[in-house]
């Protein structure tokens, strides 16, 4: 018996003893096919060698040193490389272990900016409903999936939440998708408005929301409108790429697609590609220069910062996006995996919606596709879908999200760039057969 503490203690998970390309093998020799990269994490699949090679020399050399005392190589090469390939303002990556930890930092670089520029009033975030920020108590107060918040709910801190862009249940009739992102986008301006823009520090919104809703990109519009209004009243924007950066959208950054650079922006999950817990918070030169010329002291930090073994894969994971032209991969084989899902499902009398960006592609399932309505959430289709998905060998991300009070049914698909044609067959043959087998259930 292990003494593991499961996330569900009903649980009891195979064990993975190995990878191979995009398949995770288990104990009994039974392979998986990784079609969710665990979650949007192994964009280089499990067994990438370059990357490997690169962590094992970096601990043969040294494993760790604080940053209270050193820098390392890896940890410089890999910020000169982000920053090199940044959106523009972009100046300076603080380097961390995960999502949450990129998240929980951007949010009080944020409040620590305004008080070093001479503003401490601004302490106020503003988040979106249907969003995640990840499980910290700082990020989970800015998310806004209510299943994930309600147990913590005391412990929260006060943020303010609007409305997600999210055209397939926000769309009113005979609204052009520009005007409703506009309406909502403008949802940002009447709340900095009714709580005073000096009372406000930060927006935070992830350009393609992943963990809540299963893939859905903002309409075309609603960031450069975000953009203009975080402007007008010096709101501080904050984008969370932790899911779909690092060529996850077919776009090294997914705001390059929106056509917009936000003041801070956090990543992780594909930074790694899952060979090393790794996240990063890449923050302006406006917004360093102020904690330089001010404090020169930014009042937060880990002991895990900036590790040496994690930076090592973090540059390797990087270098092998930009050198084998993976990003652009993640592009084309999306439009793959797009055309066969909508080939598949696009008539399926419960797929409602099926929507993403690169290899970043949800699927939302309904009960009844011309109402768009929801199946009862006692029902659990979602957890029901993943079990027998993973019985057929597929691994996919099915999640129960938030619909404004009540539960919805997503799958997430988010393989790795290296995907085939064949695979992109075998994962629809597999999660249509694992449909049926939950729908049947
Ligand atoms: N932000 C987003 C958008 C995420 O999807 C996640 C993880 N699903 C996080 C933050 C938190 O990341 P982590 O789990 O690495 O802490």
């Amino acid at each position: 018996m292990s003494h593991i503490f499961p996330r569900h203690t009903a649980m009891r998970p195979p064990r993975a003893v190995a990878g191979d390309g995009c398949y995770i093998i288990d104990e009994t020799g039974k392979r998986y096919l990784d079609a969710s990269g665990g979650a949007a994490v192994s964009c280089l699949g499990h067994s990438d060698r370059e990357v490997t090679e690169a962590v094992k020399a970096q601990l043969d050399a040294i494993a760790f040193a604080h940053t209270g005392f050193f820098t390392s190589e890896p940890a410089e090469k890999l910020a000169d490389l982000l920053i090199a390939h940044a959106p523009a303002g972009l100046e300076r990556v603080y380097l961390v272990s995960g999502g949450s930890e990129a998240t929980e930092a951007a949010i009080k670089l944020a409040r620590q900016f305004h008080i070093e520029n001479g503003e401490p009033t601004r302490a106020r975030i503003i988040a979106r409903r249907q969003s995640y920020h990840g499980n910290t108590l700082g990020a989970l107060s800015a998310g806004g999936n209510m299943w994930r918040r309600e147990p913590f709910a005391p412990l929260l801190v006060d943020m303010s939440h609007i409305s997600p862009c999210y055209a397939y249940r926000g769309q009113q009739e005979g609204e052009s998708e520009e005007a409703y992102g506009l309406r909502v986008a403008d949802e940002l301006e009447a709340e900095i408005l009714a709580r005073g823009p000096e009372t406000v520090a930060a927006f935070i919104a992830e350009p393609v929301v992943g963990a809540t809703l299963g893939a859905v990109p903002a309409v075309p519009g609603y960031f450069r409108r975000i953009r203009e209004i975080c402007d007008r009243y010096g709101v501080l924007l904050i984008l969370d790429e932790v899911m779909c950066g690092m060529g996850r959208t077919g776009h090294l950054f997914a705001c390059d697609a929106d056509g917009v650079a936000p003041d801070i922006l956090c990543i992780a999950k594909g930074l790694g590609a899952g060979y090393q817990p790794i996240g990063a918070m890449l923050a302006s030169g406006r917004i360093y220069r102020a904690i330089e010329e001010g404090s020169g002291f930014f009042q937060h930090g880990h002991t895990y910062i900036g590790h040496p073994a994690a930076a090592a894969a973090g540059h390797a994971v990087v270098s092998a996006l930009v050198d084998r032209g993976l990003v652009a991969r993640s592009a084309e084989m999306g439009e793959r995996l797009m055309d066969a899902l909508v080939d598949r499902f696009g008539q399926h009398p419960h797929v409602g919606d099926i929507r993403g960006r690169g290899l970043f592609l949800g699927l939302e399932l309904v009960e009844d596709r011309e109402g768009k309505v929801p199946f009862a959430p006692e029902r659990r289709l979602n957890a029901v879908l993943k079990k027998a998905a993973f019985a057929r060998g597929l691994v996919c991300y099915p999640m129960g999200g938030t619909l404004d009070g009540r539960q919805g049914d997503h799958v997430l698909l988010a393989p790795p760039f290296i995907l085939e044609d064949a695979q992109i067959g075998e994962i629809v043959d597999k999660l249509s057969g694992a449909l049926d087998d939950a729908l049947a259930a």
